[in-house]
């Protein structure tokens, strides 16, 4: 399959500065590669301080790359200037956790879709308005509503707006950071449930941010699970559901019910502690601290990621 987003050994580190004379580095996103075939959706998946988020930001250049590549279709992103940068700002879109806090909430929504059209120069001035309403219609809104502000409208409908104005520019790729998070699990249905359909009408690519694997199992073809700045694993969806190989996604995948009740007997697996800090990491296994199975060479051995067949991938000692 073509890959319409390519990352090669993206590195995201923050920071330099002196502190008690060493200097503090932040190893946000530390080597990370992934692609996604146009089309599809590959979701990234991990606790809060694993890197996912930062990936995706760096991903949309919203953060300084420290190393490696990024490529969209035929457009390597990571060497892109300012003025050519802003100008492909229309091929990718990112939609955010909680709308409310990303739309203005002194705009109405007609005007918030209507913002990249007006800002990026697409299509004639006098169609604009009509444009917008075929968007809100596209996304499950009536058209009349675009005279209202955010607060008029429910969770779900805002994260409709969203979508909106991420499609009014026509993006090959839209990030997605938890876009469902915010919602209750009946929204969250509906919103995938459109996600999925716009991506069938218009060929649209994700990547998809969650902390979430039982969100994660509706909409991505591939998964890839992060832990402290690097994926430890990464397979197309059934695989990586049916069999898990990494301990830290055994761990997560116990916390989703529904994955628990399938596989029958498996219980919840509680990780002790939090993630260590990004900034001291450990010698070895990044997860070793935590690991319920870990093995003495793990505090010492960094495990490579490496193919356990067709294609799933997995860093861990146990497996080799
Ligand atoms: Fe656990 Fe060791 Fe595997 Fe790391 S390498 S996940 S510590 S068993």
């Amino acid at each position: 399959e073509e890959a319409l987003l390519e990352v090669q050994d993206l590195k995201v580190h923050f920071g330099g500065k002196k502190l008690f004379k060493k200097s503090m580095i932040v190893h946000a996103v530390d080597g990370v590669s992934f692609s996604v075939p146009k089309g599809k959706t590959l979701g990234i998946v991990g606790e809060s301080g694993s890197g996912k988020t930062t990936t995706a930001l760096a991903v949309l250049r919203l953060v300084p790359i420290t190393a490696g590549n990024v490529r969209l279709d035929d457009m390597e992103v990571s060497s892109l200037e300012k003025d050519d940068l802003r100008k492909s700002r229309r091929r990718f879109q990112m939609i955010f956790q909680d709308p409310y806090s990303s739309l203005d909430p002194r705009q109405r929504v007609g005007e918030i879709v209507r913002e990249p059209l007006d800002l990026m120069d697409i299509g004639e001035e006098s169609e604009r308005d009509q444009m917008v309403r075929d968007l809100f219609v596209q996304v499950g809104l009536r058209p009349e509503l675009t005279n209202l502000f955010p607060h008029q409208f429910s969770g779900g409908q805002r994260q409709r707006v969203g979508l909106a104005r991420a499609l009014s520019t026509k993006p090959d790729l839209i990030v997605c950071d938890e876009p469902v998070s915010a919602l209750d699990v009946a929204v969250q249905a509906q919103i995938l449930n459109l996600m999925r359909k716009l991506q069938e009408d218009l060929g649209l690519t994700y990547l998809f941010i969650s902390h979430d694997l039982g969100v994660v199992q509706h909409l991505c073809d591939h998964v890839a699970v992060m832990y402290l700045g690097q994926i430890v694993e990464q397979a197309d969806r059934i695989s990586l559901f049916k069999n898990p190989q990494h301990p830290y996604t055994k761990a997560l995948l116990s916390a989703v019910p529904k994955a628990r009740a399938r596989d029958g007997s498996e219980e919840r697996i509680r990780l002790r502690g939090d993630p260590p800090s990004p900034i001291n990491l450990p010698k070895g296994c990044r997860f070793a601290g935590r690991c319920p199975v870990a093995l003495d060479k793990c505090h010492s051995e960094e495990p490579p990621l490496v193919d356990r067949g067709d294609g799933h991938l997995a860093s861990c000692h146990l497996l080799d």
